[in-house]
């Protein structure tokens, strides 16, 4: 089992220096296994084995990295159920979200196999007689990718697969609580076909990894995904050695419920996008605005369908939502639900920890009626803790759902074209929904937020490019 998650450098797996337990957030008696530990000198290793595979690698043909990642996105297709389970288990999302999760890695591999094909370039006249003008994207150089435990599967996908597409070479470090669904993903690319130094995973701690990696002068580009704290500092520690950043954080996403809503749609939307995945997505509702007319009645409805919710073990049948992904993130839920009682929130629904069978992190769905100023109304909670306000009107909920130092997403429930053409321009955040909910996004579309949730070129679909490649400018006179 020691064997089992070792890190992945220059071609080899490295046990590290000891090594850790992987818990089961459903089953704390049952951990999923013991992963070694990397430290600062692996790091470094790992660093410089694809800083020496990357000029090789960098002329590869975009016919060659194309079936490469084909290939990786065709074996996680074909084992979703069994790399869904997997996730299940380490990260506690229900087994179809968890099955959904590895599908759409999968296509997302697939997508980028494409994209290898179809680097964009331009062609210009000059302003000068006899000279044309190239405009060429070619690789940034080393990728450092960091990445959090919530999409364990996908967000490592969503940046490996472009960065090896363009002709980067990756060093990738999971999120600490999650290295069986890293380990499993380093493995399908271990067998790729991929030379050797061009694809490194570190497992390990952010303090010692991540800083690691982060210091080394080889490391061209830097692509996180995880909380605003973390970020903001990799973000001076880049701007200190001029590093390529690319970061997406956290959110307090609005869901808007206006009077003329189909109301059974809005709490779909609601329960779907605050307690779904547990409430830990990054573009989860955790404010739903509710326009006064039809407060009431919302608040009562999401009661209802809050007492249906089922929590359990996320691979039983007919469980809606799985356990918190770890102690420090349940203590984390429990400390807002506090905060939501001392700053003067009504408890609605929920707010107490379950207990099943097997020892776990489960906590009830959980809905405060709050107002704009308490703290479980403005900092990223990232469980299943809603806040519920009261807004006037259209433009009293609009001010409420800006509000806000994060922009990540933006929902509005609503049947008025007006209104949601309104909403969509006037929102401040990367993305808009209309009468969908705040989580769910498409796979070949561009990914990120604004104000304090993301900084740098949007992830995902064809604006990957951006951050993943440099331009070139050429000049050639006859
Ligand atoms: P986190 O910031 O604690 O950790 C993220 C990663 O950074 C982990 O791999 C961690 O090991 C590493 N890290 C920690 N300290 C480091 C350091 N000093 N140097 C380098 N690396 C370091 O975040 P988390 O708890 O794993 O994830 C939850 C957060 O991620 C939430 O805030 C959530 O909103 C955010 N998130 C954002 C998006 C998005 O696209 N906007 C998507 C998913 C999650």
């Amino acid at each position: 089992m020691s064997q089992r998650f070792q890190s992945y450098i220059n071609g080899e797996w490295i046990a590290g220096n000891g090594s850790e337990p992987d818990e089961n957030p459903s089953d704390l008696d049952r951990p999923v296994g013991e992963y070694g530990q990397a430290d600062a000198v692996l790091t470094a290793q790992a660093v410089e084995a694809a800083a020496a595979a990357w000029p090789k690698w960098s002329l590869s043909t975009p016919q060659q990295r194309a079936d490469i990642l084909d290939a990786v996105g065709s074996e996680i297709l074909a084992r979703k159920e069994e790399l869904g389970r997997l996730l299940a288990t380490e990260e506690g999302k229900t087994l179809p979200e968890s099955i959904g999760e590895a599908a759409r890695a999968g296509q997302i591999f697939k997508f980028f196999a494409g994209e290898a094909l179809r680097i964009p370039g331009e062609k210009l006249a000059s302003t000068r007689p006899g000279v044309d003008v190239e405009i060429t994207r070619e690789p940034v150089g080393v990728v450092g990718i960091i990445a959090p435990w919530n999409f364990p599967l996908a967000i490592p996908a969503w940046k490996i697969a472009p960065a090896l597409a363009y002709g980067n070479t990756v060093v990738f470090k999971p999120a600490e609580i999650v290295p069986g669904c890293a380990w499993a993903l380093a493995e399908i690319l271990s067998r790729a076909g991929l030379p050797a130094g061009v694809f490194n995973m570190v497992i390990g701690a952010g303090r010692v990894v991540g800083a690691a990696m982060v210091e080394h002068p080889s490391l061209d580009a830097l692509s996180f995904t995880g909380s605003v704290p973390t970020g903001n500092g990799l973000l001076r520690q880049a701007a200190a050695r001029g590093l390529k950043i690319q970061l997406e954080m956290g959110g307090k996403n609005p869901l808007v419920v206006l009077a003329d809503a189909d109301l059974d749609k809005a709490v779909e939307c609601a329960v779907n996008g605050a307690y779904f995945s547990t409430g830990q997505r990054c573009t989860a509702s955790s404010r739903l605005i509710v326009e006064n007319a039809v407060y009431d009645e919302f608040a009562a409805r999401m009661r209802k369908r809050l007492a249906q919710i089922k929590v359990g073990n996320p691979l039983e049948a007919g469980i809606d939502i799985g356990p918190v992904a770890s102690l420090a993130q349940l203590e984390t839920d429990l400390s807002y639900i506090k905060a939501g009682h001392e700053d003067g929130g009504e408890l609605l629904f929920g707010g107490e920890r379950i207990e099943i069978a097997t020892r776990g992190h489960f906590l009830e769905p959980t809905l405060f009626a709050a107002k704009p100023e308490h703290r479980i109304a403005r900092e990223e909670i990232f469980g299943p803790v809603a806040a519920l306000l009261r807004a006037d009107d259209y433009e009293h909920a609009l001010a409420l759902a800006n509000d806000t130092r994060f922009g990540l997403c933006a929902g509005i429930v609503t049947n008025s074209l007006k209104h949601a053409t309104h909403f969509k321009r006037h929102a401040q955040a990367g993305m808009v929904m209309v009468n969908l909910p705040t989580a769910g996004v498409d796979p070949h579309v561009p990914f990120g937020g604004r104000k304090g949730s993301s900084y740098g070129p949007r992830e995902q679909g064809r604006y990957a490019v951006e951050f993943y490649t440099t331009v070139k400018t050429a000049y050639t006179a006859a």
